[in-house]
């Protein structure tokens, strides 16, 4: 059983990291940022409302998104735990969080940050081809990752529930030292 949650700037790899951490633990992996993408593709009121803040990097107002994540919480595949990449992304959405796993009888084990450095990020970004990948807006998703998102490290470092993770490395490089701290 895992439950941990995945920090990291834009193109760090928590996408394909948690697909593969969460297939080996046999947890679900709950990404705010595909449930949206899904949501925008069928065009559903959730997608409707999400669509211009993602077209402009920036993030979905809270109440959008927790109201996601509580119901994705609640869904019977992730009583056995689960790992969130991209939720939280602001503080107050990690304060949200806490509360909502209160009300739940659950908690975090740990939050894992994936530490990749700027040019990095914005080479394997742009090779990634997706719709809000295009310059301009990633220059702004890391702009919003730095001023709302990252702060979230302090949050959770003082409370000692971080660990950060060299992520540039090879894929196999990350998930081995992933899953040396799941099994630890
Ligand atoms: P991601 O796939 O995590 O890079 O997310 C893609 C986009 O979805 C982001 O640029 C935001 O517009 C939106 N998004 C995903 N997760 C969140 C979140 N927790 N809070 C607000 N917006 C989010």
């Amino acid at each position: 059983m895992a439950r941990l949650i995945f920090l990291g700037p834009p193109g760090a790899g928590k996408g394909t990291q948690a697909s593969l951490l969460a297939q080996h633990c046999e947890i679900p992996h709950i990404s705010t940022g595909e449930i949206l993408r899904a949501a925008v593709a069928h065009q559903t009121e959730l997608g409707v409302k999400a669509q211009g803040y993602m077209d402009r990097g920036e993030l979905v107002p809270d109440q959008l998104i927790v109201d996601l994540v509580h119901e994705r919480l609640l869904q019977p595949d992730a009583a056995s735990g689960w790992i969130l990449d991209g939720f939280p992304r602001t503080v107050s959405q990690a304060k949200f969080l806490d509360e909502l796993l209160e009300s739940i009888g659950q908690s975090y084990d740990c939050v894992i940050n994936l530490d990749v450095p700027d040019e990095t990020l914005v080479k394997r970004l742009l090779s990634r081809g997706r719709a809000d990948d295009n310059e301009d807006v990633i220059l702004n998703r890391l702009h919003v990752y730095r001023e709302q998102t990252a702060p979230l490290i302090d949050f959770y470092s003082d409370r000692q529930q971080l660990r950060s993770i060299d992520g540039n490395q090879t894929v196999d490089q990350v998930t081995a030292a992933l899953k040396q701290i799941v099994q630890a």
